[in-house]
């Protein structure tokens, strides 16, 4: 990469840092628990307007979206909006809704997760745009920093945290957006995550007959015929899928229930459980190793849907399933990433895959397109009563999501592939 650009970004990430933690400082004061995002959403539309985007909108999901460029490659930097809520605000070193700084750090909630990294995208796609209008004025002194080809596409997410990927799903499925890479910009401490272990919900039922309390013997107890059930679902972990990189799948019960009677004997009985998965793993092959185990003791297993109402008033309803996903080592996204880091720093970043689950569910999950993480967060934060983020990482996050799109226009002239995506577009229609 050219040492006058790298100069550029980083002089430019440094004379916008009051404009960015201003940002940064204005989404943690507004409250955005999912499903609520509709007054973050503007305050960010309202940034990417101000930073110059060719085009600002948001979808049916209601993601707050800006567009620089105008070329048919589609970067798409995802962060989302949606904060986990808060249990205890006693807990809390300052009001979660206060942003306050200490030392290098902004405190509040989401700073971690993920307002950080909406700010150090919005931020990073600020850079590009001063750069592509200043390179145009230079008019040919230096080899043009031009990115014809592509368009920057900065998306502040909805719905991540109760229903990570269903607000990117609803942009690629129902608006028609197809970007060609995704870049998350959760939390990474600027190092590069290639993959997540996926998730889903499955409820396990079991039937029995109601009787009073008092004639035991004339009803079936449903809660009784559960218990080999749940022993037989715990006793499933020794066989699950492993994973060179994520190790083995796990599950467990999660929550029971059954009819409110105190009274009589309980005719039905019902438990959630949590089954973390390894990337290959679908719906079928889950529900079928489940029913293998729980039909015989006369247990049903299903996958149910996950209740979801976006803050425009649309349903995407859909099955709580979440695939896990990996990009390949030797992927031209990956080097990208890793030739930004030594572009900038002079050596590559870490990688590694995340622990949690994140919208890649969707992106390179579901639909196959290749996915990467990298934010300045620290995950030690992320829901936690000190979640806070580091000013500096933040500037150092947005000038490497201002160098990126270069590197990436210039190690990839052509598309390169979709990743190995477990399931298809097609394998959960929306409702
Ligand atoms: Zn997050």
């Amino acid at each position: 990469m050219q040492p006058e650009l790298i100069s550029r970004i980083t002089t430019l990430s440094h004379q916008m840092t009051e404009r960015r933690e201003r940002f940064l400082a204005d989404l943690i004061r507004i409250r955005s628990y999912t499903g609520q995002e509709g007054p973050a959403v503007e305050r960010t539309l309202a940034e990417l307007r101000a930073i110059g985007c060719d085009e600002v909108w948001t979808d049916s999901a209601g993601n707050a979206l800006g567009r620089i460029g105008h070329g048919p490659r589609i970067i798409l930097y995802d962060a989302h909006l949606d904060t986990n809520e808060v249990a205890d605000e006693r807990a809390w070193p300052h009001p979660p809704l206060e942003p306050v700084v200490e030392g290098d750090a902004m405190f509040g909630l989401g700073a971690s997760d993920c307002k950080g990294g909406v700010a150090a995208i919005v931020y990073g796609a600020a850079v590009i745009r001063e750069i592509i209008r200043n390179g145009a004025m230079a008019g040919g002194s230096h080899p043009p920093l031009r990115l014809d080809d592509f368009s920057v596409v900065v998306m502040g997410a909805t719905l991540e945290e109760d229903a990570e990927g269903f607000a990117l799903r609803s942009l690629v499925e129902r608006d028609g957006l197809r970007p060609e890479v995704v870049l998350l910009a959760e939390a990474t401490d600027l190092t590069l995550r290639r993959g997540q272990r996926g998730r889903c919900e499955v409820r396990v039922r079991v039937e029995g007959r109601a009787a009073h309390a008092s004639q035991p013997h004339l009803g079936e107890n449903a809660i009784l015929k559960m218990l080999p059930v749940i022993a037989a679902l715990e006793a499933m972990n020794a066989g699950l899928p492993v994973d060179p990189i994520f190790g083995r799948g796990n599950q467990v019960v999660t929550m029971i229930e059954g009819p409110h009677t105190p009274n009589s004997v309980p005719a039905w009985c019902e438990v959630t459980l949590d089954r973390r998965l390894v990337p290959g793993e679908t719906p079928e092959g889950v529900l079928a190793g489940i029913r293998a185990v729980v039909e015989p003791l006369g247990a049903t297993a299903a996958i149910p849907d996950q209740p979801v109402l976006t803050h425009t008033g649309l349903r995407l309803d859909g099955p709580a399933f979440y695939p896990g996903w990996l990009l390949a080592e030797e992927h031209p996204l990956l080097a990208a990433g890793q030739d930004t880091c030594r572009a900038l720093w002079g050596r590559p970043a870490a990688m590694d895959v995340w622990r949690f689950s994140t919208d890649g569910t969707y992106s390179a999950g579901a639909a196959g397109i290749p996915t990467l993480g990298f934010g300045p967060q620290e995950e030690q934060y992320v829901h936690a009563a000190n979640d806070q983020v580091s000013l500096t990482k933040l500037r150092t996050a947005a000038a490497w999501y201002a160098l990126f799109p270069f590197v990436y226009a210039t190690l990839t002239p052509l598309p390169p592939s979709p990743c190995q995506g477990e399931g298809e577009l097609s394998r959960f229609p929306q409702r």
